[in-house]
């Protein structure tokens, strides 16, 4: 006999519509969803295999009142981590908002700031920031050009 670890936690538990958001309340699932269910997925990202477990429904839906047409797409690992690069990309645009005419110059800082919109992009699957992606290799080209000269021409092109 299999003992089952897991079979203390519900896979499927009650929903309380009436703890929507009102725009949640307003959905086709408002009239007919009476419970939540364990719905596993692929990780977006690293494609490893996860669960929206039905309690996390709950709170997502009742306490944080999400929309109810939310779906899990990253693993809580990859999630964690998107998180991080998008904190680290506010902190980007605080500093840009702050001292624009320093860093329009500054190659670390375009580099780095490049980097991590390339990085979110592995995370989320919609459409990427492309104009601020142009602007930053923009930025970034004539930072390097004005590096180049005052080094006295050093030639490693990167593509
Ligand atoms: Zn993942």
């Amino acid at each position: 006999m299999s003992r089952m670890i897991e079979s203390a936690r519900p896979t499927v538990i009650a929903a309380n519509p009436d703890q929507w958001s009102e725009k949640s309340k307003q959905s086709v699932a408002f009239g007919f969803r009476r419970e939540y269910r364990d719905e596993p997925y692929n990780c977006w990202h690293c494609k490893a295999a996860s669960l929206f477990t039905a309690q996390e429904q709950k709170y997502t839906f009742e306490v944080q009142k999400a929309s109810i047409n939310q779906s899990r797409i990253l693993c809580e690992v990859c999630w964690q981590e998107s998180n991080r690069i998008r904190a680290a990309l506010r902190t980007c645009e605080e500093a840009w908002t702050l001292s624009k005419v320093e860093l329009k110059t500054d190659e670390a800082f375009l580099g780095r700031w490049l980097q991590l919109l390339l990085q979110l992009e592995q995370y989320v699957p919609c459409k990427p920031d492309t104009a601020k992606r142009s602007m930053l290799s923009k930025l970034l080209a004539g930072a390097k050009t004005d590096g180049r000269k005052r080094d006295g021409g050093c030639d490693k092109s990167e593509k």
